[in-house]
């Protein structure tokens, strides 16, 4: 099974991005190879005694470095927050990868197990964390085999004492990526987001103070903490800072996860990282963070992706997945999608989100969309659900409020822009 999986280094490798280390090869990295390559002594250097844990706190605030989920918590002042709670403290990774569009985990976990690992052992050290407890998405079988042989293979040959670490299985559900929910999961109940506060990092699992990171979040410490914080930080555009994972998907000619630059603009994106749009399409939408990060115009093409840079629009970045949509398609058929999406994976615990995003979806699928209607309905399912599935699932609606008002018979189609072939109104 391990054989079998492939991937395409290409699809990464840009000119000033260090996609992998010199001299490794692009193929999956076994424990040999990256040991090879100086791999585990950082981990083995903090545990030892010889690499000062504060001075890598200290590396991790400096370098900028966010949680690469989707929520975007500074990754160090999150380590200190947990370190300063009472021990025993846990330590849950979420690889739950669920996001529609995102798949960005899964191929650096494909190709390199190890560094991440080695993430989690120093994260693990610097914090204080007695378990550790990693929530791999159950649809992963691949690199569930390819994990587990990394840890046999860790646990064989350890570079350093190492802490209880338990693989587990995601339960196939989308709420299952969000943080509570996942915690709740690994418990062994129904994956259902708590009310908070208190926070994970106060009582998490077990009701134990908890570090929840996502797994690429983890995967760029070793590079940080061995080429310093500077080195993370010294990427990024249009005054932000850092490296992101982009799961590209749509009407691009090279799809695929691209590491480029924090706050690149999709136009950019686009013509550098992925060869363009397809021939014969015109960009027309597209959605910055998956299903939850609402839809844009093509005319905001040239908006910085990255935390905080999309919220002014009434979008956020999330995990990064764009996906690019051509006058090919519609924007209120992709809004209605993603709507019957969060329907489907709606936990059903709270009633603004469970029957709202059922009502939502409904009225969605009138050709002329009843504005007032969904308009109240956004604002209660905003205000009164319990997590971000809830809270973002107006989003949709209100992208194409603003910005595509055309397409459910709001107002005329401006002459600028391109047509989709597939909106009902694009005939009238
Ligand atoms: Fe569940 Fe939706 Fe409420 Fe979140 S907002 S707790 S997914 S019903």
């Amino acid at each position: 099974a391990l054989a079998a999986i492939n991937f395409d280094i290409s699809e990464l490798a840009e000119q000033s991005v260090p996609a992998q280390p010199e001299g490794v090869s692009p193929a999956h990295t076994d424990l040999a190879t990256y040991c090879a390559h100086g791999g585990y002594q950082t981990a083995a250097a903090l545990v030892n005694g010889e690499m000062d844990a504060e001075a890598v706190l200290a590396a991790m605030e400096d370098s900028g470095l966010r949680g690469l989920g989707g929520a975007g918590f500074p990754a160090g002042r999150k380590w200190r927050i947990v370190r300063d709670q009472p021990a025993p403290r846990l330590m849950a990774v979420n690889i739950d990868e669920g996001e529609p569009g995102t798949f960005k985990d899964r191929t650096y976990l494909e190709r390199d197990p190890h560094r991440f690992l080695e993430g989690v052992l120093v994260a693990a050290q610097v914090v204080g964390t007695e378990a550790i407890y990693i929530y791999l998405r159950d649809e992963y079988h691949g690199c569930r085999a390819l994990l587990q042989k990394a840890l046999d293979d860790l646990h064989r040959e350890p570079p350093c004492p190492l802490p209880h670490i338990e693989l587990r299985r995601g339960a196939g559900a989308y709420i299952c990526g969000e943080e509570s929910a996942m915690i709740e999961s690994i418990e062994g109940k129904r994956g259902e987001p708590r009310m908070r506060p208190p926070y994970i990092a106060q009582v998490g699992l077990f009701g134990r103070p908890t570090l929840e990171h996502n797994f690429e979040t983890l995967y760029w410490v070793r590079d940080i903490v061995e080429r310093g914080p500077q080195w993370f930080a010294s990427f990024g555009r249009h005054g932000r800072k850092g490296l992101r994972s982009f799961s590209v998907s749509g009407r691009v000619k090279h799809p695929g996860v691209k590491l480029a630059p924090a706050g690149i603009t999709v136009q950019e994106l686009i013509d550098e990282y992925c060869g363009g749009l397809l021939d014969g399409h015109q960009l027309y939408a597209y959605l910055p963070g998956g299903a939850s990060g609402g839809i844009l115009p093509a005319s905001l093409n040239n908006v910085p992706l990255d935390f905080d840079t999309l919220q002014p629009y009434g979008c956020f970045i999330g995990s990064a997945a764009v996906i690019v949509l051509s006058q090919h398609d519609s924007a209120r058929d992709a809004a209605l999608n993603v709507m019957r999406f969060f329907e489907h994976e709606s936990c059903g615990q709270c009633t603004p989100c469970r029957v709202g995003t059922a009502k939502a979806a409904a009225l969605m699928q009138a050709p002329q969309w009843d504005a007032d209607l969904l308009d109240d309905l956004a604002q209660v399912m905003a205000d009164a659900s319990i997590c971000g599935l809830g809270q973002a699932a107006p989003n949709p609606i209100r992208c194409i409020h603003k910005y595509f008002p055309h397409e459910v018979g709001e107002g005329p189609w401006p002459g600028d822009l391109p047509k989709p072939r597939n909106s009902p109104l694009t005939e009238q």
